[in-house]
């Protein structure tokens, strides 16, 4: 395999588990908040993001390639309203959607189909990940600042549950 492809790969891994750091770090101060739902989503998101991480590894792992694990940054937001982490979340997103689409981009270089088609499964994946974080905010807007909204959208993210992603390697 093309050594940028590879070594791109590999961060990924990196980047995606400190997602679930960063989404741990935001279910702990929902937490402090005693927003038990807000904190459950997060919960769910950070399986989700390890999840992530733990398909580039395999990826790899079937494709021969040495892995290599990095330490993971620490979370370094910091959180001064309910909204920050709502908005952090959907900018970090798009963060995480400009890597997925730079290693794609080495992947077309190198005429690397088969890493191309891996990684179409998280094309579709930013995309849904985005508009989520995107509905959070909104909804936090038109109904969070109400103590009863708040209290209603609450419950709502307390019924996330943790569901395994549907791409299987
Ligand atoms: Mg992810």
């Amino acid at each position: 395999m093309n050594e940028k492809v590879a070594f791109l790969l590999n961060q990924q891994i990196n980047k995606e588990f400190y997602s679930a750091y960063l989404y741990l770090d935001m279910a702990n101060y929902y937490d402090e908040q005693d927003l038990d739902g807000y904190a459950n989503y997060y919960m769910v998101q950070a399986q989700e993001e390890r999840d992530h991480a733990l398909l580039f590894l395999k990826y790899m792992q079937i494709n021969g390639l040495k892995v290599t694990l990095d330490a993971i940054d620490k979370p370094d937001k910091v959180f001064t309203s309910l909204l920050d982490p709502l908005e952090m979340a959907a900018e970090h997103e798009r963060y995480v959607t400009a890597l997925i689409n730079d290693i794609y981009h080495e992947a077309h270089q190198a005429k690397d189909y088969r890493t191309m088609k891996f990684l179409d499964w998280f094309v579709d994946e930013q995309m849904e990940e985005e508009d989520n974080a995107d509905t959070m905010i909104s909804r936090y807007k038109l109904f969070g600042q109400d103590p009863k909204g708040l209290y209603l959208l609450d419950q709502e993210y307390a019924a996330r549950v943790y569901a395994a992603p549907s791409l299987v390697l």
